[in-house]
């Protein structure tokens, strides 16, 4: 296999880059933070700049990476593959505080169910450090005999132990098994804290937040942190579900809500009529509601056609892009035909 050497200017290291390996996995390989998200070419946080060298793009989302910015020599990390050996520099506008990733073991210390098909997962390290990270971020969690999956924390920085939902994949391997033969004390490994789709504690305009399924386990973290933070801005928290039975944390929200005049949270049901929640796409219940995102933050997470339609929507209702944060909750997969950057 040949490998291409790619510099990366903010991390002042030379990198090797296997072939048919993307600047984002190796660096992310080599414990370089690089900043990234969904790492499937949908969200943007790895937008770089291409100093020197050409890399093949993978295909990736346009709302991520305009042909603008491509022909100024913007590039997604997480898509490009070197063809010669460059130099790169992410461009990194948030002065947010950074932790460094790192591993750790630990076990399963909760373990109940949310709705029929998302449990709730607790994970307490054995080292008994402090957990930091900033409320978005993710971890990728290795339960015992099956892949490493990505999971979002749901719950707050400096807590002793990780909160996860993990919504079963019908025949997924990894969280069949967390809904199938997990158990309380089984051991875990963790590698934390990953991603950049996390909460801007310096913004001070309103903030949307639009989560799918699961996808609202990032958005818990983000709310109750900018809530413990005394964010006092308009917080909007749009959460998609199918059906009622795909509804949780309800009324944990709508207390939040009535503590913090700021806090709305509107459940909206995609397949379903109901006396008490608003029926339709996520999206079109955000349109509905909001006619100019200028100046607001935006987070999104849940599943990949969830995610495509909010960034359409939000971008379309004049968020601006880099207002925008998405965490993709896909296992990265496609990947066709590459287009030559230079
Ligand atoms: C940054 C990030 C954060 C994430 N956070 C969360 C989280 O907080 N909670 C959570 O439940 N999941 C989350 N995910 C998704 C999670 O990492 C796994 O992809 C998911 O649990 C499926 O893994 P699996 O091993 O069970 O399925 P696999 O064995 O990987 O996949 C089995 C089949 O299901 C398809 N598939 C994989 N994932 C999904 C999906 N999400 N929806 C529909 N089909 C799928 C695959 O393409 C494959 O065909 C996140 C993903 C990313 C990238």
């Amino acid at each position: 296999m040949t490998a291409t050497f790619v510099d990366i200017r903010q991390a002042r290291t030379s990198l090797a880059v296997q072939s048919g390996q993307t600047i984002l996995d190796a660096a992310l390989a080599a414990g370089i933070p690089y900043p990234h998200g969904c790492r499937s070419g949908r969200c943007g946080s790895c937008k770089s700049r291409l100093i020197e060298g050409e890399v093949n793009l993978l295909p990736h989302s346009r709302f991520a990476l305009t042909d603008q910015e491509k022909a100024g020599g913007l590039i997604l990390a997480c898509r490009a593959l070197p063809q010669t050996d460059a130099a790169v520099a992410w461009l990194g506008s948030d002065d947010e505080e950074v932790q460094p990733p790192r591993r750790l073991d630990g076990r399963v210390t909760y373990l109940g169910d949310l709705t029929h098909d998302i449990k709730l997962v607790r994970i307490t390290p054995e080292d008994g450090a402090p957990l930091l990270f900033a409320a978005g971020q993710y971890a990728q969690v290795g339960f015992q005999g099956v892949p490493a999956r990505s999971y979002s924390m749901a719950n707050r920085s400096g807590d002793d132990g990780l909160e996860f939902h993990i919504r079963r994949v019908p025949g997924g391997l990894t969280s069949e098994q967390v809904h199938g033969t997990l158990k309380f004390g089984d051991r875990v490994t963790l590698e934390f804290p990953l991603g950049s789709s996390s909460l801007r504690q310096h913004h001070a305009g309103p903030i949307l937040c639009i989560a799918g399924g699961s996808g609202l386990a990032p958005i818990q973290s983000i709310v109750e942190t900018a809530l413990a933070l005394g964010m006092k801005q308009p917080i909007h928290v749009y959460f998609g579900a199918r059906s009622e039975r795909d509804l949780y944390l309800v009324e944990h929200f709508q207390a939040l809500g009535r503590q913090h005049p700021n806090l709305a949270f509107v459940p909206v049901l995609s397949a379903a009529q109901s006396a008490r929640y608003r029926s339709g796409f996520v999206t079109q219940a955000v349109a509905e509601d909001l006619s100019d995102l200028d100046g607001w933050k935006a987070y999104v997470a849940g599943p990949p056609p969830m995610v495509d339609a909010a960034m359409a929507m939000a971008l379309a209702l004049g968020l601006r892009q880099e207002d925008l944060h998405a965490d993709v909750f896909f296992t990265p997969e496609e990947l066709p035909t590459p287009v030559a950057v230079a």
